[in-house]
């Protein structure tokens, strides 16, 4: 057993995809770490540069919880509104 049953993700690969987009780095210029979502297989981030702006799209299944949540927090599509 792998150690990685325990994080098991509960979404099918096949599902269909949404994305967010969040601020790459705070008001300080630190950047945001980047962690895959424990909740669905087909998460996956791509790095978009807007002019001087960088932000993270991040893509989930779309009935992934962890999605929901970002969702439900307010993310918003905008780049440089995020998180
Ligand atoms: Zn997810």
């Amino acid at each position: 057993m792998s150690m990685r049953s325990s994080r098991r993700p509960r979404v099918n690969d096949g599902a269909k995809l949404s994305s967010v987009d969040l601020a790459a780095e705070d008001d300080e210029g630190t950047p945001y770490g980047i962690w895959p979502c424990e909740h669905c297989i087909p998460w996956h981030a791509e790095v978009i540069r807007d002019g001087d702006d960088v932000f993270v799209r991040e893509w989930h299944a779309s009935g992934c919880p962890g999605f929901q949540e970002l969702a439900r927090v307010g993310v918003t599509t905008d780049p440089g509104r995020g998180l």
